[in-house]
């Protein structure tokens, strides 16, 4: 994400050399990042997040749960902020809202992010749409929106039985139809983006994602774009 003022990156579960592949596709220097924001400690979120800000000194910002299980994978970073969930926090004129998720890691969160008269909301690894989860995304111009798995295909899928459960439990990732029952209630005028994410491999389809989205944003009219794992997505950009 960038502003005028400020380049950032939230979560870094590629490794550092596809993340800088992908900065390079899109035009941007990981010399101009000026932090890292992570969400939580699962490895597809903080896979390349150490090496990167120990070799480019970019500052990574956690709240203390995700520190310290994050510690293992992502070993020291030479500058450190600390955020509280629940606590509004800046970094120059952006506000940061970390909301905490249900999710099996140690302290997990989406953000709010305003910056002017916008809102963006990320929203992903979270197994169950809480209340404050709903008021958190009201009211984005963009909302960055799991779609994880469509139950009958996460049925049918390879994975072992233990992990489907954890997928399909309140803390575990939304499906397609529970992402969609949230994108209807929250879904309005002024929503201008929404990026599906965070879709498996395994146990979803693009087209099934992008189906069920469609079906729950009438009579609005928000772009909808699906974030891929294995190339970058294009630039959105938020006037106003
Ligand atoms: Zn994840
Ligand atoms: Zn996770």
């Amino acid at each position: 994400m960038e502003t005028e003022s400020l380049k950032l990156l939230i979560d870094g579960g590629l490794s550092a050399r596809q993340t800088l592949k992908r900065l390079t596709a899109i035009g941007r220097r990981i010399e101009d990042i000026d932090a890292i924001l992570v969400s939580h400690e699962h490895t597809d979120h903080i896979q390349g997040v150490g090496i990167l800000a120990r070799r480019f000194m970019i500052p990574v910002y956690t709240n203390e749960g995700t520190y310290r299980q994050s510690h293992l994978v992502m070993g020291e970073v030479p500058i450190r902020r600390s955020f509280v969930t629940g606590k509004p926090f800046h970094i120059h004129d952006v506000l940061f809202e970390p909301f905490s998720l249900s999710h099996d890691a140690e302290d997990p969160v989406g953000f709010v992010i305003r910056y002017g008269q916008r809102k963006v909301t990320i929203l992903t690894d979270l197994g169950y749409v809480t209340h404050l989860v709903r008021e958190k995304a009201r009211g984005s111009h963009l909302l960055v929106l799991e779609f994880n798995h469509d139950p009958e295909m996460l049925k049918a899928c390879p994975y072992p039985w233990p992990i489907k459960q954890r997928i399909r439990s309140r803390r575990g990732h939304l499906s397609n139809e529970e992402a969609g029952r949230l994108l209807k209630e929250v879904v309005h005028q002024e929503l201008e983006y929404v990026v599906l994410a965070h879709l498996s491999e395994t146990s979803n389809h693009p087209d099934l994602a992008l189906l069920t989205a469609q079906e729950n944003i009438s009579p609005y009219t928000p772009l909808l774009s699906v974030a891929k794992q294995h190339e970058v997505g294009t630039l959105l950009s938020l006037t106003g």
